[in-house]
């Protein structure tokens, strides 16, 4: 005898496993097709502090498509028109969004809990989506060599989710592609970043986000009353600025920002510092039957150019645009997963490619070289003198590679959006 619970099971067409960028817009776009869809989330809430703040234009065009962006945008944000770096005394624009084109000429920084709230209060108002918070897929289910759905842990106990299509966005170390033996490529990262925030005194500063210094880099992104701070180190570099203790840490950093002295004040601890271990790899494979991944679960970006989300978005949107459809009307096979990976994998190459160069040619022989002042690299130098470079630097960083549309069929209509804030 056993006193095992079974696991309750849930039918849907299509099971989310995140409830991240990619998740949630997948989760939106498959449930606005008319698709029953479940989304697994294994926290209760949205709120995780120091994860990727910035809206690209290519994501704020997407909200457009689903005309939510004047909703998005009473959502508390900062816009930044362009990118200029101080590389010691000289300052240089690196790229400016004014020349975009795009509806929105600006990177929106907004916190992380602010947009998932938005896409999940949007979401849930299709009858047909559910998000199962504080549950956690543990295993996967197979029939015949086929990912049926997934077992997972929930508030109530076991449940068991049968569905159509299986998608993986549960980030960069996501449990499904381990458990579906997914093989991965991992391109390296010579820096780690040290997040934290600054509260603004009276210092004046100007728009400069990237701050180079002898030896170091501070980026300083202005979120209204405070300076939300990176600080670049070596790889695996913790332990030693641990090791030198938080005045040598908070002395390093108005070194290169003077203008955070007062501020810094208030790093009290080291738990006021965060570390993002960067990590850069991807899938050359994103699918099999049944099971697709996309986001970090595909592809952990480096931080460089805040293109993480933006790329779980574009991966959300062409998933939905080559899948929701033959879902929706019947006609999906599992041949088809392989098209998304095939649209998503060259976009996602070109920008870690680009990473890969600046991470190894710019950030680490900055670090490496603490006696050296800083003078801004030729390649700088080249994208800030020429109008045309500059302006493709700003489309690749405002738009990226082959920006999606929203193509998916509309076969829910959401009820009426009345209890949400905006
Ligand atoms: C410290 C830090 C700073 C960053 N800064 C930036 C930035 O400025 N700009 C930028 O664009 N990107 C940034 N990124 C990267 C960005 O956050 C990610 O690229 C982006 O969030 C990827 O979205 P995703 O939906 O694929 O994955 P995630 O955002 O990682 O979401 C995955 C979700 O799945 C859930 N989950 C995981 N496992 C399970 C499971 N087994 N069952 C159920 N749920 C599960 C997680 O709780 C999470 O909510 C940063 C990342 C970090 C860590």
């Amino acid at each position: 005898m056993t006193d095992a619970v079974s696991p309750a099971t849930v039918q849907a067409d299509c099971c989310v496993v995140g409830g991240g960028p990619a998740g949630l817009m997948a989760g939106f776009l498959f449930a606005r097709a008319g698709l029953r869809t479940v989304v697994l989330e294994k926290h209760a809430d949205f709120l995780r502090d120091f994860r990727g703040d910035t809206v690209h234009p290519s994501t704020l065009q997407i909200m457009h498509e689903l005309g939510l962006l004047d909703a998005f945008l009473q959502r508390p944000h900062q816009k930044l028109t362009r990118l200029v770096g101080r590389f010691g005394d000289e300052r240089l624009e690196i790229a400016s969004f004014d020349g975009l084109g795009a509806l929105c000429p600006y990177i929106a920084f907004m916190p992380q809990w602010e947009f998932l709230d938005f896409l999940a209060d949007h979401a849930v108002l299709y009858p047909n989506f559910r998000l199962l918070r504080r549950t956690e897929a543990n295993g996967v289910i197979e029939e015949n060599g086929r990912v049926t759905g997934v077992a997972a842990l929930g508030p109530d106990g076991p449940v068991d989710i049968a569905a159509r299509l299986t998608v993986a966005a549960d980030g960069r170390r996501s449990t499904l592609r381990k458990l579906a033996d997914f093989s991965v490529v991992d391109l390296g990262a010579p820096i780690d970043v040290l997040w934290f925030r600054v509260p603004k005194g009276d210092a004046a500063f100007d728009d400069t986000l990237l701050n180079v210094g002898a030896g170091r880099m501070v980026i300083t992104i202005d979120r209204g009353d405070y300076w939300q701070c990176a600080y670049v180190i070596s790889k695996g570099g913790i332990a030693e600025v641990q090791a030198a203790g938080l005045p040598a840490f908070r002395k390093s950093v108005c070194a290169v920002v003077p203008g955070l002295a007062e501020g810094m004040q208030h790093i009290a601890s080291w738990d006021d510092v965060k570390l993002l271990t960067v990590a850069v790899d991807r899938l050359e494979k994103w699918d099999r039957p049944g099971l697709l991944c996309i986001g970090d679960a595909a592809h952990a970006m480096s931080p460089i150019g805040g293109v993480g989300i933006n790329l779980a978005i574009q991966d959300a949107v062409a998933a939905a645009n080559l899948l929701a459809g033959p879902l929706a009307d019947g006609t999906f096979t599992d041949d088809m997963l392989q098209r998304v990976c095939e649209r998503r994998l060259f976009p996602t190459r070109a920008t870690q490619f680009m990473q890969v160069q600046l991470q190894n040619r710019l950030l680490a022989p900055i670090l490496g070289n603490p006696d050296r002042q800083p003078e801004p690299p030729l390649l700088m130098r080249l994208v800030a003198g020429l109008p045309a470079v500059r302006r493709k630097a700003a489309r690749m960083a405002g738009l990226g590679v082959r920006p999606e549309h929203v193509h998916s069929p509309i076969g829910a209509q959401p009820l009426p959006s009345g209890g949400i804030s905006s």
